[in-house]
Order: structure tokens, then C-alpha cells, then sequence
């Protein structure tokens, strides 16, 4: 029988248990298992904060909340994957329900599409007050393009670049399938951002990188390599 007490709850348990679409049977193997599991029963406290924002039935809450389970769904995946991590990750999850200081989708090799950073329109992935706001794109040669969106060819790497408590720079490297994030202006004092790069494909894990200083410079930077084709989202950690 598949639904032993010890069996993690996955997202469509949670979803059917919220939704109240389990039968007792499953309802407590579920309370019995979450008393003996804080990760699961912190999954289902959070999706059920986040289950508020269906309030609003429209189909952009509906796309905003699917993010955000995105995002729930990858921290407890990362923390699962980086247990020196794990304490930062769940306070990311606790005190902002997921939601990230600054988001970003990044489409790499997507077949008929341009790799791209897209820095509009995920506000709803962001935490209210954000201290970092992407706002602009770098284009290597000649500006061209959609403003928020630059488009790559031979000649540059496709970035964004955002100011605020510090300057961080996002760019895709389509030749050697690299996203790359440099941080500068981190004081002595302060810790990096987490940076999480969540993947749209379920089968694919979350990846997740700890910036580290350069040697003999001030930026911190957070390399992901060898990231396969597809759509991604960004999200920093959150900062106190
Ligand atoms: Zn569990």
C-alpha cells in the first residue's frame, strides 16, 4: 500500500488535503505523519497562507500563486539538497512565505525563442519593499530590443543590472549555458543572498548557489554552469 506514515506529503497531497479532496483514511495518515514531520507540516502551513491569495480569481492571481508554489516547492527541495543550508532556507520560507527580494525569469535555448532575461512583470514573486529592483538591461554593443528584455547574438551576453542596498549583475552566457550573478557593494557585516535558480521543468531540481567573493576584488559572484535549455525563474533571498 502506497500511503505509509512515513511517506513525505507531495504537492498534490497538500493541495487535496487543503482542498479537503482526501478520505479520512488518507487525512490521517497525513495529521499523523505531520506530527512527526515539521518540513511537511510547515509545507502545508505555508501553502495554506498562501491559498489567501485565491481570493481573487483571476487568471493572473491564479499564474502569480502558481509561482509562488514554485518557489515553496524549491526551498524545501534545496533544503533538503544543502543541509548546511537548510536553517537559511526555511527562515526564507517562514518569515516571507517564499517570496524573494528580487525575481527574475530567464528562458535559455528555448527552441523558436530568444534567450533572455525578463525582469517585468513578477512582482507578485517579490517581497513587499523589495531593497533590490532590476530595472534596466545591458547591452553590450548597440541598445536594441523590447525595453526589459534584451535579446543575444554573437556579440554580448544577455544582462540585466539592478541598484539598491548593492549593484548586482544577472547575465546568461548562451555559448557555455552559464547564468552568472555578480554582487557588488557587500558590506563587511553582511552576508550574500542566497540565490536560487528554480527550474519550470518539475523533473529538473532547483539549484541553488551561495555567492563567494572573487579573490582580490569586492564582488561576490554566483555561478550556475551547465544549466540545460528551458525556462527558469530567479529569486533572491530576501534581506532583514
Ligand atoms: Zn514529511
Amino acid at each position: 500500500m502506497k500511503s505509509q506514515v512515513w511517506q513525505h506529503l507531495s504537492d498534490s497531497d497538500v493541495e487535496k488535503y487543503l482542498a479537503n479532496e482526501v478520505s479520512e483514511e488518507e487525512a490521517l495518515r497525513m495529521n499523523v505523519h505531520m506530527s512527526k514531520c515539521e518540513k511537511c507540516a510547515e509545507k502545508v502551513r505555508t501553502m495554506r497562507r498562501l491559498n489567501f491569495l485565491f481570493n481573487q480569481w483571476t487568471a493572473k492571481a491564479h499564474a502569480e500563486l502558481l509561482y509562488q508554489y514554485q518557489i515553496v516547492g524549491a526551498l524545501n527541495q534545496a533544503a533538503e539538497l544543502h543541509p548546511d543550508l537548510k536553517d537559511r532556507l526555511h527562515n526564507w520560507l517562514k518569515h516571507w512565505q517564499g517570496k524573494a527580494e528580487a525575481a527574475l525569469r530567464v528562458v535559455l535555448k528555448v527552441p523558436g525563442e530568444a534567450t533572455q532575461i525578463i525582469f517585468k512583470g513578477w512582482e507578485a514573486m517579490v517581497k513587499p519593499e523589495p531593497h533590490l529592483k532590476f530595472d534596466y538591461a545591458v547591452v553590450g554593443m548597440r541598445p536594441r530590443g523590447v525595453r526589459g528584455v534584451t535579446k543575444i547574438d554573437k556579440t554580448d551576453k544577455t544582462k540585466v543590472r539592478a541598484e539598491g542596498i548593492f549593484s548586482v549583475e544577472v547575465s546568461v552566457n548562451e555559448i557555455n549555458n552559464e547564468v552568472i550573478v555578480q554582487i557588488e557593494g557587500i558590506i563587511p557585516d553582511q552576508k550574500a543572498p542566497l540565490i536560487l535558480l528554480i527550474p519550470d521543468a518539475k523533473e529538473q531540481e532547483p539549484l541553488l548557489s551561495q555567492p563567494e567573493r572573487e579573490s582580490g576584488t569586492n564582488y561576490y559572484v554566483a555561478r550556475f554552469q551547465n544549466v540545460p535549455a528551458g525556462r527558469y525563474t530567479l529569486v533572491f533571498e530576501p534581506m532583514e
